[in-house]
């Protein structure tokens, strides 16, 4: 069965006429920041939420965005419960290591400390607030496709997505299309990145000859960052990383 997923209407007309390389990217920074923000916000005193923090945690790139976000007192209080949480887990492995009588169980003890840690870092909650975003606008960008003639011809004419949200899109399209439907979206979708990345490229390109003395004094065209452009079409920003997987 489909999804019934919240059309985002207004964020993702906003986004498609905002001109920039991909507004999926656009969107997907502010659902990071706002996760950020949430995670460092007065939330983090209900116990719900400090129970959640304490269960998934994050991944280390919003872990990281975390400790820079210049709120003190509310992650020392969430890293104080998450250590206890840790503490509990540990306890019985470091017993393992320290009773270990040779190297090869001292190492076999340590690599089932390590594994247990990984397995705390997977999951990331601000992965998941994102992914269920991530899934309504591209969820409302395959039915806008469908329904509304003004905003197929205004993606038309956008310099499209980046190629990492182009296959988050195809991705979650077949929650609001199928059919001829869906074929047709999914080739549109690919003819557009075909056009944007050759775009793209030709920007870079065009940097290269601009340090041909030749080429000088002759117009940037809009390829003053055409490098950096070239790297985020291909990566694309505000990615999510690693949600927890129910
Ligand atoms: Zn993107
Ligand atoms: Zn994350």
């Amino acid at each position: 069965m489909k999804l019934q997923l919240q059309l985002e209407t207004i964020p993702v007309w906003d986004g498609v006429k905002e001109g920039s390389e991909c507004f999926l990217c656009t969107l997907m920074k502010k659902a990071e920041e706002d996760g950020i923000r949430y995670y460092l916000s007065s939330a983090v005193m209900t116990p719900e939420v400090r129970v959640e923090m304490n269960e998934h945690g994050f991944c280390p790139h919003h872990s990281a965005l975390l400790a820079e976000g210049g709120k003190p007192q509310a992650l020392a209080l969430a890293m104080d419960t998450y250590y206890d949480e840790n503490k509990r887990l540990f306890a019985p492995l470091y017993g393992k290591v320290m009773d270990a009588g040779n190297a090869r169980k001292a190492e076999k003890a340590a690599a089932a400390l390590f594994e247990e840690a990984h397995r705390r870092e997977s999951g990331c909650l601000v992965c998941s607030r994102m992914e269920e975003r991530l899934l309504r606008y591209a969820y409302t960008v395959a039915s806008l496709w469908r329904d509304d003639q003004d905003f197929c011809k205004a993606l038309e004419d956008s310099k499209g997505f980046c190629l990492h949200h182009t296959e988050s899109l195809i991705r979650i399209a077949p929650e609001a299309l199928s059919g001829d439907d869906l074929r047709d979206f999914i080739k549109a979708m690919v003819e557009l990145l075909q056009r944007n990345l050759d775009r793209v490229q030709h920007d870079d390109w065009w940097m290269t000859q601009k340090y041909k003395s030749e080429n000088k004094d002759k117009p940037w065209n809009g390829a003053e960052d055409g490098q950096k452009r070239a790297v985020y079409k291909l990566i694309g920003e505000g990615r999510v990383i690693d949600p927890v997987r129910k």
